[in-house]
């Protein structure tokens, strides 16, 4: 089995790179692609003297407000993490100004909270989780969960909801992983409010290579209750959409680390060996 989606502290996982390697080695895992939200600095600390082939990855979080598409997700595998254009797009897409700008709505709607608190509740690049974590313990009663939060102010649509002003668009997503060397693939595509169909054909025509096929939308989804037949069924559709438009399969675990969402450990959900194959072998031939 390989896994070629996990996060690690640098974005919003709880493990280091370290440990996630050690657990995915212990986990039986032949591979395992390191994909955190908009940064390279633990694909950027891989040596190659790991138990187990790591491969550097990223997580684009997509804002293309020409094609209406929020937060869709782009992976990079096999992208060169030192790669110099794309380390400077990285610093300057205005994560912190979002969450910034996050934290002055919620002071404005009546929630008191600092971004220093969002920021000391993060390890590495500030997420909306970490917005709702302070908003949690703060507002124990009114948030006993996360998804409370983001129903109530985080989410689509909610009040507290602040678009990215410099996000990439898709196409700029997909060109920047291929500058960087790597595979463009798109992440879960049945958790955005999106016809997935739409989505799958405008990623292939703006040159993306992939398709998540292998995920579980059940563990790291809870908030949409999904059957093990409902995901078998997202699944297939997925690997329907990589047949029709010619697009490679990936997939993984999407792990986040112990005491977060989904899965808990390493090694139990992931992709089969073949699809690490045909990724390389495509990696090989010209973009
Ligand atoms: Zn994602
Ligand atoms: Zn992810």
């Amino acid at each position: 089995m390989i896994d070629l989606h996990a996060h690690t502290t640098a974005s919003d996982g709880s493990l280091p790179l370290e440990e996630l390697v050690i657990m995915a080695a212990r986990g039986g895992l032949r591979a395992l692609a390191v994909t955190d939200h908009d940064n390279v600095q633990s694909a950027r600390r891989i040596n190659g003297r790991e138990p187990l082939e790591v491969i550097p990855g990223i997580e684009l979080s997509v804002f293309d407000h020409a094609l209406g598409y929020e937060d869709v997700h782009v992976i990079g595998l096999f992208i060169d993490p030192k790669h110099e254009t794309l380390n400077s797009k990285l610093d300057s897409l205005g994560r912190e100004e979002q969450k910034k700008a996050t934290v002055a709505k919620l002071n404005e709607l009546g929630y008191e909270i600092t971004y220093d608190e969002v920021k000391a509740k993060s390890q590495g690049v500030v997420g909306r989780p970490h917005i709702a974590m302070v908003l949690m313990e703060k507002y124990p009663s009114e948030f006993p969960k996360m998804a409370d939060v983001f129903n109530k102010l985080l989410g689509r649509g909610q009040p507290a909801c602040i678009g990215r002003e410099s996000g990439f668009g898709l196409g700029e997503a997909i060109a920047l992983i291929h500058a960087a060397g790597g595979l463009a693939i798109l992440c879960h595509p049945f958790i955005y409010p999106y016809d997935a169909d739409a989505l799958a054909s405008k990623f292939k025509g703006l040159g993306g290579d992939g398709i998540e096929v292998y995920y579980d939308y059940a563990a790291n989804r809870p908030s949409v209750p999904t059957t093990p037949e409902e995901n078998a069924r997202l699944m297939g559709r997925a690997k329907e959409l990589a047949g029709r438009f010619g697009l490679l399969e990936s997939g993984g675990s999407d792990f986040h680390g112990q005491g977060k969402r989904g899965y808990q450990e390493l090694g139990i959900f992931g992709a089969p060996d073949e699809v690490l194959a045909a990724l390389k072998a495509a990696r090989g031939k010209p973009l």
